[in-house]
């Protein structure tokens, strides 16, 4: 396993490093954990989970509110260093998905995974999906938040219990202690 912690992490260096290792151990170990009978079941609650997520931003009016701010008013909170929430095992879980990722940053000063239509991603680490601002708390009602917060805790759970899985069967197929899996970058 290559490390990936440097010295001064260069964020794009950094996202490109673990995108690479997500798309190596896709290659050489997807199939099987897209298969596995634990973990097969967990993908769907998941894909069901964000759904439902979307579904109350999308009734609450947060996804209006978040394009307003980060299109019209040039705002926004996806900065660039941003990506690197995304562990290479949510980036791995990205690929089992079906994501494809960019290439390069498309939109410079931002994350390197916003695009003209939002995020690029599926699976979200978790201070993507549980931030809201206080625009969002101005607008919305104390019921309104919480019940955002209920439906999105489904979805975050199965997150970290899904990538957690996904981590016990590569350290049981390879053998390996892949300490690096779970790596932010912020720290050092
Ligand atoms: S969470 Fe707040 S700061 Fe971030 S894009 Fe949405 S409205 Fe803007
Ligand atoms: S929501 Fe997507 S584009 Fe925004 S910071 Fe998170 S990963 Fe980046």
């Amino acid at each position: 396993m290559r490390i990936l912690r440097l010295q001064r992490p260069d964020p794009t260096r950094l996202i490109e490093e673990k995108i690479s290792v997500a798309r190596e151990l896709y290659e050489l170990w997807g199939q099987d954990l897209k298969e596995d009978e634990e973990l097969k079941p967990m993908l769907a609650r998941y894909l069901q989970a964000v759904n439902r997520s979307n579904q109350a931003m999308e009734e609450a009016g947060t996804f209006d509110e978040c394009y307003r701010c980060s299109v019209i008013d040039q705002k926004g909170c996806c900065k660039i260093g941003l990506e690197n929430e995304c562990t290479v095992l949510i980036l791995l879980l990205n690929r089992m998905l079906g994501v494809e990722f960019p290439e390069e940053r498309e939109v410079p000063g931002r994350c390197f995974f916003v695009g003209p239509r939002g995020c690029k991603i599926l699976a979200r680490p978790m201070l993507c999906r549980d931030y809201f601002c206080i625009r969002h708390h101005q607008r919305l009602t104390e019921a309104q938040m919480a019940h955002i917060t209920q439906v999105l805790n489904d979805e975050l759970v199965l997150l970290h219990q899904i990538t957690s899985l996904m981590r016990r069967r590569l350290e049981a197929w390879t053998g390996d202690f892949l300490l690096e899996l779970d790596l932010t970058g912020y720290g050092v």
